[in-house]
């Protein structure tokens, strides 16, 4: 038995097997690639958005069609982002403040580091991928911490743009085009340069691991499905079974903050011939 950094959470020999078989799969890939979603967020104490104790629960759910009504009102949208009235993404932000990356998170920079992550995807607008080191991520529903145009996708830190209240939108300094909160809101198209360089990632990998994200939600839900396709591995880390499972070439049921580090420890003993 090996004890896991999950204080609810041990992982036994059939699971540590498993995660062995699929660290030596990640030793050997050539083009290794992550999809994370919001399980490895809740393990860092920030609120899903439904069920109980969800984010959208407490405030209710944000407009299906918010990005049409941006485009419709620019300024109102601003002026609502600029109020003090507490709401999901105010509730949000303040979670995250408090939020500290896990294992899972830095098993991803360490595998980055190494050389053997090549891209990593999230669905996560947390921003903790970054904040634990991780140098490329592809937020393909956006950043919480950024502002974006939705004209050239240039994307700023909030004190790169000047917010006149008597003059909203700000514009972008370079297209002057109107510029938001870069978390992707419901009705709205996912950057193309992050949609882009998701599926050329896609294109190139022959291993994929899904963690804490049951990938039912485009274009997250058809990733691992086109790895599949192209005859690639599959490595699925959720302690729930999803729809993807069954599909999976390899799934291990577990948190990800405990089973991202132990498959850490296996693909670098299989890299350096210890396993
Ligand atoms: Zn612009």
């Amino acid at each position: 038995m090996t004890p896991s950094s999950d204080t609810d959470f041990t992982l036994d020999e059939t699971l540590d097997a498993a995660i062995r078989d699929a660290g030596a799969r990640l030793a050997r890939a050539a083009h290794p690639m992550a999809l994370t979603g919001a399980g490895l967020s809740v393990e860092s104490g920030i609120p899903p958005f439904r069920g109980p104790g969800g984010i959208w629960t407490k405030y209710g759910e944000p407009p299906m069609d918010g990005y049409q009504r941006f485009l419709r009102d620019p300024a109102a949208y601003w002026r609502e982002r600029l109020s003090p009235k507490q709401d999901w993404m105010r509730a949000l932000g303040d979670a995250v403040r408090e939020a500290k990356p896990n294992p899972g998170h830095t098993s991803f920079v360490e595998l980055e580091r190494r050389g053997m992550l090549a891209a990593l995807v999230t669905q996560n607008i947390d921003d903790l991928h970054r904040q634990a080191g991780h140098r490329r991520v592809l937020e393909i529903h956006g950043n919480h911490r950024l502002l974006r145009c939705v004209e050239c996708n240039t994307r700023f830190d909030p004190e790169e743009i000047a917010v006149d209240t008597a003059a909203l939108p700000p514009l972008c300094p370079h297209c002057n085009g109107i510029v938001k909160s870069d978390i992707v809101h419901f009705g709205e198209p996912i950057p193309q340069d992050v949609l882009r360089a998701c599926f050329e990632a896609v294109a190139k990998t022959d291993v994929m691991i899904v963690a804490g994200t049951s990938a039912t939600v485009y274009p997250a839900a058809e990733l691992p499905f086109e790895v599949l396709r192209q005859g690639g591995v599959v490595i699925e880390v959720n302690p729930e079974p999803s729809d993807l499972s069954a599909a999976a070439t390899i799934s291990l049921r577990g948190p990800g903050a405990a089973v991202l580090p132990r498959l850490l420890e296996h693909a670098v003993a299989a890299r350096e011939g210890r396993a």
